[in-house]
């Protein structure tokens, strides 16, 4: 078993994946917290590349619950069949939007309890819309940070919520907010499956994984990301209307 992390390691590896990316955000598109919430329960084992370029022409016409129950399953299949699992995805968001519409007054509500009574959404799509849309200090364990966790031996466990409680855990308060997106993006961008780009990544030293590659493997940058063209909102704007669901 690896030598656990001091908390002295937790705060260094935590400072440098801040320091590449001081604001990190979702590479998910998404307009309010109606929208953020539909495209989380799409990218289920699917690509966040995959869902923005199926929501692109959705969200601008379908962004409330009302539009996206009108709209209905037949509608809604018409853009998002690019999808993997799309039939059960499009029968979800809107039995998710007739219940936020009949039990929350069209509101995404900021409760993990209610957010996890609706049809489709599991504990990790709770987490993130706490997160992006409520700054909440969630950790959402996707399939990255998952291996993050767990070859890094910051947070390891068997399954997804072990890992979750374990950075919990150990996580500082003040990273607690950005944690999620950081290992998404460490895990996304550098410590990626198949081989990682340990020559270059910026916690190499305090990474207990004992098969890390060497130089000459591909490299990229520790939690850096293609830039993108999508046009967002200021900050302060965007939360407000998470807020709003509008
Ligand atoms: S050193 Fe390698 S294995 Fe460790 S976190 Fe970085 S990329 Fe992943």
């Amino acid at each position: 078993m690896n030598r656990p992390f001091s908390g002295k390691e937790v705060e260094t590896f935590f400072a440098r994946l801040a320091k590449m990316d001081p604001e990190p955000r979702s590479e998910l598109s998404y307009r309010n917290a109606f929208t953020l919430l539909v495209a989380v329960v799409l990218s289920a084992q699917a690509t966040d590349k995959g869902v923005n370029k199926a929501t692109e022409k959705l969200f601008p016409i379908v962004d409330t619950p009302e539009k996206m129950v009108k709209l209905g399953e037949a509608g809604l299949i018409e853009y998002i069949k690019t999808i993997g699992l799309f039939r059960n995805k499009a029968k979800n968001v809107i039995a998710l939007s007739q219940a936020l519409i009949d039990k929350h007054a069209s509101e995404v509500p900021r409760d993990r309890a209610a957010l996890e009574a609706l049809p489709g959404v599991g504990r990790k799509t709770a987490n993130v819309v706490l997160n992006v849309a409520f700054q909440e200090p969630t950790i959402a364990v996707d399939t990255h940070i998952f291996r993050v966790g767990n070859r890094t031996g910051l947070a390891p466990g068997k399954n997804p919520l072990k890992v979750e409680l374990a950075l919990e855990k150990c996580v500082p308060p003040k990273f607690k907010l950005h944690a999620h997106h950081w290992l998404i993006l460490l895990g996304r961008y550098t410590c990626v499956a198949r081989k990682p780009h340990c020559p270059t990544c910026v916690v190499r030293d305090l990474c207990r994984y004992p098969e890390k590659t060497q130089e000459g493997g591909a490299a990229k940058p520790a939690a850096t990301r293609p830039k993108k063209k999508t046009v967002r909102k200021p900050a302060a704007k965007r939360t407000r209307a998470a807020h709003r669901g509008s």
